[in-house]
């Protein structure tokens, strides 16, 4: 059981698995993973694209048992262990009328995410999960204890804002909070996707000028049958535009009135709303143990060739569980320097994750080669991809996806904290 992961399309069989309470145990299971000479798989959350957390005939080093959070509201700061998932976060940090900026499903990793940067709901107001990182607690590939702030050993803290589980194993993480909620003003607006092209048309010019309190995402899907959908729309394609308002709501419900008003949405569910409802809207889509494929790219802009080749492909989606989000990017994560943090991709304008998904492998195939061949047609548009969306696409793509310099920058790192490539099975950044 513990070796399953989030993406049912992997079935490996590790030759062990140690699942860690604490650092004591986490110190011994690398020592053993040297001793051993076995390949090294870290979980935390489970929920890489690719299947990175397990691996056959390998040790599998489990964080999940590592559930502690502790949230200090005069410091306004969290402390979360590496195994904690981004819905357990939530119910810590609202309880305090707080949140840390994390993802968009509730049984993702708190872990994984941040250490890829972290995009989500409330990222254009408060940044990436990484751009409220005070410290983190590492466990090196010589077993060995480490911290990493903007203090304390800074290139470390540099590389793991973004570098992934290269350097070592995050047992804990120190994160600022921000004030937020409890309501936000939130949640998708309908139309029938053969009218995606004029609704993206205007959205594009709507969230132009939007400002950092919105967060959007585009989802071309068949209608779920949800409590939130109404019941004529289930099994129909639709476009949606999921809202999130992370701000006084009168001032929302006023700017969010032209993209309700636009054309004639076949149904409305953005509304106020406890965070913590938001934070779970996808969860549905997103079920773990069925099977899932995903190939990513950023883009500048939705220029109409974009949307002409978007509306196209989504019009020829076949599975009633394939659903793949457009992020609108921007705000409070393009305002911090490029070179601060080892994310890369601050200017980009949208990212495009699409991604399909079937039950079981029956059908799976085809739902691929459809997101294959919708990507290539993008490719004229690519502009860069996030680490965390990354399939198991090669070295070049993972260099790809941090730039030649940051990716030298994150190689002479790698060489100083692994220069054995110990932390392998990953986005693997070599040391040589
Ligand atoms: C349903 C779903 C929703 C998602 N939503 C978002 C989103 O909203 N925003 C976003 O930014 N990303 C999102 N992602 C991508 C997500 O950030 C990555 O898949 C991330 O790696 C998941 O972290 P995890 O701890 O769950 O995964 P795991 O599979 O446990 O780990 C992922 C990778 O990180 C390494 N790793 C994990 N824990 C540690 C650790 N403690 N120390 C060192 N290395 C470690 C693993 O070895 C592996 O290579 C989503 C993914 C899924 C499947």
């Amino acid at each position: 059981m513990h070796r399953k992961i989030w993406n049912g399309s992997f079935d490996k069989r590790p030759a062990v698995i140690v699942r860690c309470a604490g650092v004591s145990d986490v110190i011994a299971a690398v020592k053993f993973g040297r001793a051993s000479g076995l390949p090294v798989a870290v979980r935390s959350g489970g929920h890489s694209f690719p299947g990175l957390s397990v691996a056959d005939d390998a040790l599998m080093i489990d964080l999940s048992p590592m559930k502690g959070v502790r949230v200090d509201p005069e410091r306004r700061t969290a402390r979360v262990q590496a195994g904690v998932l981004l819905g357990e976060l939530d119910k810590e940090t609202q309880a305090f009328g707080v949140a840390v900026p994390s993802g968009i499903v509730t049984h993702t990793g708190v872990a994984g995410l941040t250490l890829g940067g972290g995009i989500g709901w409330i990222m254009r107001k408060h940044g990436l999960s990484v751009d409220q990182l005070v410290s983190v607690d590492l466990v090196t590939a010589e077993g060995e204890f480490v911290k990493a702030s903007v203090d304390e050993n800074a290139e470390l803290f540099w590389g793991v804002r973004g570098g992934g589980g290269n350097f070592g194993i995050a047992t804990e993480f120190e994160f600022r909070c921000v004030p937020l909620g409890p309501q936000v003003l939130a949640g998708p607006v309908f139309w029938p996707m053969e009218q995606s092209g004029e609704v993206l048309r205007f959205y594009r010019d709507w969230v132009a000028e939007a400002p950092d309190e919105l967060m959007t995402i585009v989802v071309h899907r068949k209608a779920p049958p949800l409590p939130f959908v109404p019941v004529e729309l289930h099994g129909k394609s639709v476009v949606m535009v999921v809202c999130c308002w992370a701000g006084d709501l009168d001032e929302g419900e006023k700017f969010i009135r032209p993209l309700k008003e636009f054309g004639s949405p076949v149904a409305d569910a953005c509304l106020p709303k406890p965070y913590l409802t938001h934070q779970a809207m996808f969860d549905p889509s997103f079920v773990p143990g069925r099977w899932y494929y995903f190939k990513s790219c950023d883009v500048a802009e939705l220029s109409d060739e974009i949307i002409d080749i978007t509306v196209e492909r989504s019009l020829q989606i076949s599975s009633p569980l394939t659903s793949f989000p457009i992020w609108q990017l921007g705000g409070a994560v393009g305002r911090v320097g490029e070179d601060e943090t080892a994310f890369n991709g601050r200017k980009a304008g949208f990212t495009y994750n699409i991604g399909a998904c079937t039950e079981t492998g029956e059908g799976f195939d085809e739902e691929r080669e459809w997101v294959r061949s919708f990507w290539s047609a993008l490719a004229p548009w690519h502009e860069g991809v996030y680490m965390n969306f990354l399939g198991d696409e090669g070295a070049d793509r993972v260099r790809e996806s941090y730039g030649p310099k940051k990716y030298d920058r994150l190689q002479a790192l790698k060489k100083r904290y692994d220069p054995d490539n110990f932390f392998r099975i990953n986005q693997n950044i070599s040391p040589s």
